[in-house]
């Protein structure tokens, strides 16, 4: 069966205005220089998905709350870490829904104090109208929300869970879906795309797109992730077994292997959420070049990862390089003072 007819049975629904655009960066590109060997640069627009601030959780969000409406679900558990993009967006999709939601939010990150407990995707959270549940330390945030769902059931209510990320097989789609797109517009434009460049984090947008490539006959290695959570062999692991899940619920007949599957986990650094030279630079980097913005644990530490490898040569003069811009924005408020010293 091809991807779109295998997509367009299952339930969805709509939360993006049409397909995200692709713009390259042409100023970046000459700020850059020699450096760049020739290589162009491209970036994928997730980050301008207009509900709720935007970025790549509402492509999971497409799948997973048709999933939860056919199930007749009114109430949405969404897990995260405090500074979640997923929960915040999980709360603005529940509100065009009418659904309520609630939220159950973990200390995955050593950050404290108002700028992070309180401003950027928490301060969205509550102004959607979230119930948030701020977890202590040790207590494990699938379980909490396995009582809650019980609870509220006890209640009468119908819940459903959207686990850390929603990288659940059903919020796996949404990036199969997004791997049509890119073949459309890659036509339109009439470009091949030498790499397609993402953060992982919990492994759903990567797999979910490696799987969408693979069952287009596209080749899912020319996606690279950068690992910004689990160790990169960890994450490679759960990405091959995400996306291979997806093929499967999209019966679609098509498997990933190991060598489908691309994870560098060289722009981690200490762990998630947890502030690198590199991604700073980053991130002023794109900022003050092209005015875009990219996010502090997410897209940023990814772009330090194409810089990277742009400086080490692994792409050829005249690749054109695709950099999934996945959104995350608030999230910098979470983390200003990373930025406003220096
Ligand atoms: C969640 C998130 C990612 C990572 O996506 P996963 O599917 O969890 O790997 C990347 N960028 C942003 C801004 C995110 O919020």
């Amino acid at each position: 069966m091809h991807l779109s007819d295998a997509l367009n049975r299952l339930p969805r629904v709509s939360l993006l205005d049409g397909p995200t655009p692709i713009q390259r960066l042409h100023r970046l590109e000459k700020a850059l220089g020699p450096a760049l060997g020739g290589v162009r640069l491209s970036v994928k627009r997730d980050d301008l998905t207009a509900l709720g601030g935007g970025g790549n959780k509402l492509r999971k969000l497409e799948f997973l709350v048709g999933d939860a409406r056919a199930q007749g679900a009114d109430t949405i558990i969404a897990v995260g870490g405090v500074q979640s993009n997923f929960a915040r967006l999980a709360a603005a999709t529940a509100a065009t829904q009418g659904m309520d939601c609630e939220l159950v939010l973990a200390p995955l990150v050593p950050r404290a104090g108002d700028e992070y407990e309180r401003n950027g995707n928490v301060l969205l959270d509550s102004l959607f109208g979230a119930r948030l549940h701020v977890l202590a330390p040790g207590i494990d945030a699938t379980g909490f929300a396995q009582d809650r769902a019980e609870a509220l059931r006890r209640a009468g209510r119908v819940p459903y869970v959207a686990t850390l990320g929603g990288s659940t097989p059903v919020g796996c789609l949404g990036y199969a879906a997004c791997a049509l797109e890119v073949q459309e517009q890659s036509r339109a434009l009439g470009e091949t795309f030498a790499g397609i460049v993402l953060p992982n984090g919990s492994s759903g947008t990567h797999a979910g797109l490696a799987a969408g490539l693979k069952a287009l006959g596209d080749n899912p290695a020319l996606v690279r992730g950068h690992s910004v959570l689990a160790p990169a062999e960890a994450a490679r692991q759960a990405t091959i077994d995400k996306g291979n899940a997806t093929l499967d619920l999209l019966g679609v007949g098509a498997r990933l292997d190991a060598s489908d599957i691309d994870v560098s986990g060289d722009q981690r650094g200490e762990g998630y959420g947890i502030v690198t030279d590199a991604m700073v630079e980053a991130v002023r980097l794109v900022a003050r070049q092209e005015g875009l913005l990219l996010d502090p644990v997410y897209s940023g530490k990814a772009f330090a990862g194409l810089l990277a490898d742009v400086r080490s040569g692994r792409y050829r003069p005249g690749d054109h390089v695709l950099f999934l811009a996945t959104g995350g924005v608030p999230g910098l408020y979470a983390y200003a003072s990373a930025f406003l010293n220096g």
